[in-house]
């Protein structure tokens, strides 16, 4: 009885893992059809926190499907790692990056974007060449792009992130520390990376102006962020209490709902038309 009931256990697991292979299968193959046909960017800007005027904007991945929803980023990134999808889904995303880079630019607005980078990619691509081609490509300034790191990358192969970090300095491209806090980085080492910007994750950012235990973290991270000479992002702000808070306690710059929701290019310089014309 006990071996008929295990049997039919393992059957029915193998059956929900493999439908579930065979989805992800799907999915993968899907996405390796879409990468140049139905991705997009969208950006968010990034904004002073004294004032609320730009500072650079972010790069987000959106993959519209035909009933007019999105699949959101979190669904498929892990998936274009695992199958290696992101190492020609991030290399279209850097030259986009590029090309949204040029046309804001030229339309008057000369503010950096901001790239997200994967730690599969961060470690199997040639990221500087990379950088260096979509750059030239649309013939962009130095600083005109900057890269977003987590944690998990640089602490997964130290020497080779600290090399690799070191050359897109080179190039003159900054390099940010997203999610900041929710890794388990050793403070001592994070020193030693050529590191320019931190982002604070935004699970320490939602209630910074009511719960004490957020406001301490932010504090926290505020100062040790400053002590080592960088630039300080809170990400997820959505209230005008939550900027007001930051900007009374030094953090210098602030993305989120509040300051403008992810939008296609031309939308975004819309709307910083709209907004210079206000002030
Ligand atoms: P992230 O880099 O930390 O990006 C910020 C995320 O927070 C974005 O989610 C953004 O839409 C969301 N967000 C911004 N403001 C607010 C706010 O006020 N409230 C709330 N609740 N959320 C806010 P999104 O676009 O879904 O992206 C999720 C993650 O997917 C990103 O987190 C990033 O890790 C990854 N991702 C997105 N685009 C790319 C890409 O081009 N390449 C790679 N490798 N990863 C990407
Ligand atoms: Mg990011
Ligand atoms: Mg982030
Ligand atoms: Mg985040």
């Amino acid at each position: 009885h006990a071996a008929r009931d295990e049997g039919s256990v393992i059957a029915w697991y193998d059956s929900t893992v493999s439908s579930r292979l065979a989805e992800r299968l799907r999915l993968a193959g899907r996405i390796h059809t879409a990468i140049d046909s139905e991705f997009q960017l969208y950006f968010q800007p990034i904004c002073h926190a004294a004032d609320g005027t730009p500072a650079s904007l972010e790069a987000l991945l959106r993959w519209p499907q035909a009933d007019g929803s999105f699949i959101p980023p979190g669904e498929f990134i892990q998936l274009c790692e695992d199958t290696g999808l992101i190492l020609a889904l991030g290399r279209w995303v850097i030259r986009e990056a590029a090309r949204a880079q040029r046309q804001l630019v030229d339309a008057g607005w000369d503010l950096p974007i901001a790239v997200n980078v994967s730690a599969v990619q961060f470690f199997n691509s040639d990221l500087v060449a990379e950088f260096n081609r979509a750059c030239q490509e649309f013939n962009l300034a130095r600083g005109a792009l900057h890269v977003e790191l987590t944690e998990s990358s640089l602490m997964r192969k130290p020497a080779q992130a600290k090399q690799t970090m070191q050359r897109l300095h080179e190039q003159g491209i900054c390099i940010s520390l997203d999610d900041f806090g929710t890794g388990y980085s050793n403070m001592s080492y994070l020193q030693h990376l050529p590191l320019d910007i931190l982002k604070i994750d935004r699970s320490f950012v939602a209630d910074v102006e009511i719960n004490p235990r957020n406001a301490s973290i932010c504090r926290a991270l505020l100062s040790l962020g400053h002590s080592m000479g960088l630039t300080i992002i809170a990400e997820g702000v959505e209230t005008p209490g939550q900027q007001q808070w930051l900007a009374a306690h030094g953090c210098d710059q602030v993305q989120g709902f509040l300051l403008g929701r992810p939008a296609p290019l031309a939308d975004v310089i819309g709307r910083l038309e709209t907004e210079a014309e206000a002030t």
